[in-house]
């Protein structure tokens, strides 16, 4: 979700970026409780109740339910939507993909993460698409140190994408993140080596590929929130907040629940 931000950056202190971890632990553990459930026939409906009832229970609100009036509290975005998707009755088929995104506010910081899934066994095309979009999201973990900038971590997420033959969609970008949703600065999934801000320790963002299997160009659905490919090809979509650090970034947010589950 995006909306206006204040372009001053709030760099994070250690015990804050503690806070952030734990809210960001909640989120990758949310997303491993949807994990569980995702089959052919469940709704992105179901899907959201699991998802509120575990973040309720952890002391913890959901983060995108009632913000700028998004209804609740997943995105689920299917097939050749992109992101912000709203959450219905309609169940998942076999060979759909899902994009699930979730946040959570817990004592007062904001987890942020979305992981695309396979529901049975998908296409070969797009099952490259999902491998390449999260390949690619850390690759740009890999640029999140001190001293690069903005611009290097979207080269490498955009360089690896297009190299395979797909789209970076321009519009939708990652953003920093703390005590609001959307902060300064904006993480482009494109750019060039040595531009924009320069990273410094303290910086806590979350990067988030959103990659098209057909052009890059989105629309919005008439229901004011849904992004979709304008080719109506499908788009996948990864997220993990990190802590800006030296030779190495910090991940505040995993995917290991998800990926436990899904051996299972
Ligand atoms: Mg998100
Ligand atoms: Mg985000």
């Amino acid at each position: 979700m995006q909306e206006k931000r204040s372009l001053m950056i709030v760099y994070k202190t250690e015990e804050e970026i503690e806070l952030l971890k734990a809210s960001n632990e909640l989120v990758s553990k949310t997303l491993g409780e949807v994990a569980k459930r995702i089959r052919p026939g469940v709704t992105t409906k179901e899907l959201d109740k699991i998802a509120e009832e575990y973040i309720q229970d952890h002391g913890a609100k959901p983060g995108f339910k009632g913000y700028q009036g998004f209804p609740n509290v997943l995105c689920t975005s299917v097939n050749n939507q992109v992101v912000h998707g709203i959450p219905n009755d309609q169940p998942l088929k076999e060979g759909d993909i899902v994009s699930i995104d979730c946040g959570v506010l817990l004592n007062e910081y904001y987890g942020d993460s979305a992981y695309t899934f396979k529901i049975g066994t998908v296409s070969e095309a797009i099952d490259k698409l999902l491998e390449i979009t999260k390949a690619s999201l850390y690759m740009g973990i890999e640029q999140a140190i001190e001293g690069n900038r903005v611009g290097d971590i979207g080269y490498a997420i955009q360089n690896y994408c297009e190299a395979q033959g797909f789209s970076v969609v321009r519009e939708m970008v990652g953003h920093g993140l703390g005590k609001s949703l959307h902060e300064s600065p904006e993480i482009p999934n494109y750019g060039k080596r040595g531009r924009g801000s320069k990273l410094k320790r303290g910086l806590v963002i979350c990067i988030e590929p959103m990659i098209n299997l057909g052009r890059k160009d989105i629309v919005q659905e008439k229901d004011g929130w849904t992004i979709r490919t304008f080719d109506k090809k499908p788009s996948a979509h990864y997220e993990l907040a990190v802590a800006v650090n030296k030779g190495k970034a910090e991940t505040l947010s995993t995917f290991k629940y998800i990926e436990e589950a899904l051996k299972n």
